[in-house]
C-alpha cells in the first residue's frame, strides 16, 4: 500500500511517499509554499522518483500551513500532530520535540506513546524562526546552508542583543563594518535564535528525549546553541525538513488501514 504525505509550508513544500506505513520510497522537497506552484511539482517529482502514478496511491493526507489550499487530499492534518507522528516514528522515545520552520517554531511535549500532551507556538515574531536566520543569510551573502560549519569556526560568538529581526539586521551590518569576522556573526545569529526558542521551549516542561524538527533542524549552529541553552543532547534526523510529511504519510496509511 502507498500513501503520501503532502507538507506545503511557508517557505518550502515537501512530498514523501511511504510503502506500508514503513519505507520511504521516495522524497521530494522544492523551494516555495502556499501559493506557489512547488506544492504541485513536489507532488510529481515524489510520484516520478517512485515511479508511481496518481492512481497507485491508496490514500493522502496534507498539512502544513497551506494543506486547506491543496485540494484532492483524502485528508487535512495539523502539523503539529505530524511532526508528532513523524518524530515518534523515527525516534520512538522521543519526550520534546523542537521544530523551527520558515515563519514559526513550535515545542511539543509528548507522552511515552508519542501522542502530544502540550505545545506552544511563536508565528508572531520573525526573531526565533528560520525567517530571521534567512534574513541575515541576505545581509552576509551567504547560504544557511553555510551557517553551521561557520558558526562550528567561530573563536570568539559576536553577541546581538536586539531581539526585533529588523533592528537585528542593522547590527549585523554594523558588526559586518567594524571588522566582525563572518564566523563569529554567524555564531551569534544562530546563538540568538537559539535563545529565543529556549525561552520559549523553558515555558514547557522539557523532557529528555530532545528532537529537531524542520528546516532549521539542518542549522548545526542553531542546534549546538540549542543543546547548550537546554543542556540536553538534541538529535536530528537527516529528514528533519520532511518531518510533517512522514507524519502526514504515516497517518493517511493508518486512516487507509483502518477505514
Ligand atoms: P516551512 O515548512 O515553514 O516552509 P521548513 O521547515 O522547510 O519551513 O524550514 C525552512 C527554513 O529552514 C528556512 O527558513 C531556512 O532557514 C532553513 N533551512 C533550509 N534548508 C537548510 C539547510 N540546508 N541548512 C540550514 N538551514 C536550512
Amino acid at each position: 500500500m502507498y500513501t503520501i504525505g503532502i507538507d506545503i509550508g511557508s517557505t518550502t513544500s515537501k512530498c514523501v511517499i511511504l510503502k506500508d506505513g514503513a519505507d520511504i520510497v521516495s522524497k521530494s522537497l522544492l523551494l516555495g509554499g502556499i501559493g506557489t506552484a512547488a506544492p504541485a511539482r513536489s507532488f510529481s517529482e515524489a510520484l516520478e522518483a517512485a515511479g508511481l502514478k496518481e492512481t497507485d496511491l491508496n490514500a493522502s493526507a496534507a498539512t502544513g500551513y497551506g494543506r486547506n489550499r491543496w485540494e484532492g487530499a483524502d485528508y487535512q492534518i495539523s502539523e503539529l500532530s505530524c511532526h508528532a507522528l513523524g518524530a515518534h516514528h523515527l525516534f520512538p522515545d522521543v519526550r520534546t520535540i523542537i521544530d523551527i520552520g520558515g515563519q514559526d517554531a513550535k515545542v511539543m511535549a509528548l507522552n511515552s506513546k508519542g501522542r502530544m500532551q502540550n505545545f506552544i507556538m511563536n508565528d508572531k515574531c520573525a526573531a526565533g524562526t528560520g525567517r530571521f536566520l534567512d534574513v541575515m543569510a541576505l545581509v552576509l551573502q551567504t547560504p544557511v546552508s553555510e551557517f553551521g560549519r561557520l558558526a562550528a569556526g567561530s573563536a570568539e560568538h559576536a553577541r546581538i542583543s536586539s531581539t526585533c529581526t529588523v533592528f537585528a539586521e542593522s547590527e549585523v551590518i554594523s558588526q559586518l563594518a567594524n571588522g566582525v569576522g563572518l564566523q563569529d556573526l554567524v555564531a551569534g545569529i544562530c546563538d540568538s535564535v537559539a535563545a529565543r526558542v529556549a525561552s520559549q521551549a523553558k515555558r514547557l516542561d522539557i523532557r529528555p528525549g530532545i528532537c529537531m524538527t524542520g528546516g532549521v533542524a539542518m542549522n548545526g549552529g542553531v542546534r549546538m546553541a540549542l543543546e547548550k541553552e537546554l543542556n540536553a543532547e538534541i538529535s536530528v534526523s537527516p529528514l528533519a525538513q520532511y518531518m510533517g510529511a512522514i507524519g502526514a504519510a504515516l497517518y493517511a496509511y493508518e486512516k487507509a488501514v483502518h477505514n
